[in-house]
């Protein structure tokens, strides 16, 4: 029998980096229902971490689990109840890297989220949704508050039928799953800012302050964004050249490169107004 091989795009639930990976289409067919296990080793797809990442026979990611000893030993133990002992590296162990960092421009870009789970969820949403509140200032936090939805089993045998019925009926919200698997995207954009803020974040020596940075990061964000809305509300067009200029003079905390000036536009768009974000010409 031939051994042919099915590509996987795998994101290391640790720290959101990504690869392909191939898997043997064999492995699908020893199975009929269910989900395939794989290991994937430190160095496979980043340098740092191993994870299992979950396969359904029908050829999809349906979710990612950290080997670590200390966590998956005891799963009630990933978050405690208090929410003041919360950390960022025990949100990142509960949802996934790439799952915080979508719940994160969810919440800063006003769409609805959800975590859809087939199992009891030991985890509190509300709490987690106050926590995702609270980095955002407040004139900006939202009624888009993340919700879990729960399937139920007995009608859907196959999680994927659920997952694609779900998403249909909610083409604008962000869904994740209770195994750090992100299953759709509303936006079009990459999520880079959220992505260096949450590293800048944990690059932090002091656990209890790291998501205490990242209200930082957010809160320093949203400075430039008003002060380009004021810019952009005194004047009909302004280049992305110019602007960049006018931010770098008088924004001297903040790193102004195209990147961030595109996700401020990106920002004034999903919350302002095409007509004003449109003011910035390339
Ligand atoms: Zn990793």
């Amino acid at each position: 029998m031939s051994s042919s091989l099915k590509g996987f795009n795998v994101a290391c639930p640790k720290c959101g980096a990504e690869k392909q990976i191939n898997v043997p289409e064999s492995l699908f067919f020893q199975k009929k229902f269910g989900t395939v296990k794989i290991k994937i080793p430190q160095g496979a797809v980043c340098t740092d971490h191993n994870f299992i990442v979950f396969i359904s026979t029908k050829g999809k990611i349906v979710g990612y689990d950290v080997i670590d000893a200390s966590i998956s030993s005891d799963q009630d133990r990933v978050l405690p109840k208090e929410i003041i002992d919360l950390t960022l590296d025990k949100l990142i162990d509960a949802f996934g890297f790439n799952c915080v960092i979508g719940l994160i421009h969810a919440k800063l870009f006003d769409y609805p989220s959800f975590v859809l789970r087939s199992e009891e969820f030991k985890i509190n949403i509300n709490q987690i949704d106050k926590i995702f509140d609270s980095l955002i200032p407040l004139q900006y936090r939202n009624n888009n508050a993340i919700k879990d939805v729960e399937f139920d089993t007995y009608v859907f045998n196959n999680q994927n039928y659920f997952y694609t019925a779900f998403k249909d009926n909610n083409t604008g919200a962000f869904l994740i799953n209770n195994r750090k698997h992100v299953i759709h995207k509303p936006w079009k954009t990459t999520c880079d800012f959220e992505k260096s803020i949450l590293d800048n974040a944990l690059g932090r020596k002091d656990e209890g302050e790291q998501l205490n940075y990242l209200a930082q990061y957010i809160n320093q964000f949203i400075k430039d964004v008003e002060f380009t809305k004021t810019l952009l509300e005194n004047s009909k067009r302004i280049s992305e050249k110019d602007l960049i200029k006018q931010l770098k003079e008088k924004l001297v905390v903040s790193t102004i490169n195209k990147k961030r000036v595109l996700i401020i536009k990106e920002f004034i768009k999903q919350r302002f107004s095409k007509e004003l974000s449109d003011r910035i010409k390339n």
